[in-house]
């Protein structure tokens, strides 16, 4: 039973050996068309593997994007990386450390109890 199961390495490399002459001799015997059609396919194979993987990676983002966390940190990684914030130590504070805007005029408030710019109180 189990020889029908297990293949030598040299049953395997010899197997391998003559698919390989097979298909050198097919090539031999290829007209340049027919040379151009087993291109053609081998492109399309190609191509079909693209696909797979390109699957591969939206389902891979798929499950990326059912854990906002990990979502948000990579494009937070995506941003600094691109230098669209300009503060990112802002992001690694916790809520109460979230910078504090004036209810009137808008501006960024600081720690004081007024605002910088208009004097309202916050
Ligand atoms: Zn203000």
């Amino acid at each position: 039973m189990e020889n029908n199961i297990e293949i030598s390495r040299e049953e395997l490399e010899r197997a391998l050996e003559e698919a390989n002459k097979k298909a050198q001799a097919m090539l031999d015997k290829m007209t340049p068309e027919e040379r151009a059609q087993a291109q053609t396919k081998a492109n399309r194979a190609i191509a079909e593997n693209q696909a797979a993987m390109q699957k591969l990676i939206n389902e891979a983002n798929a499950v990326m994007n059912s854990y906002p966390p990990q979502r948000e940190m990579m494009e937070r990684n995506t941003a600094q990386e691109h230098g669209t914030i300009p503060n990112p130590g802002a992001y690694a504070c916790d809520a109460a450390h979230k910078p504090r805007f004036c209810q009137n005029c808008g501006a960024q408030a600081g720690s004081g109890k007024y605002c910088e710019y208009c004097g309202s109180a916050l």
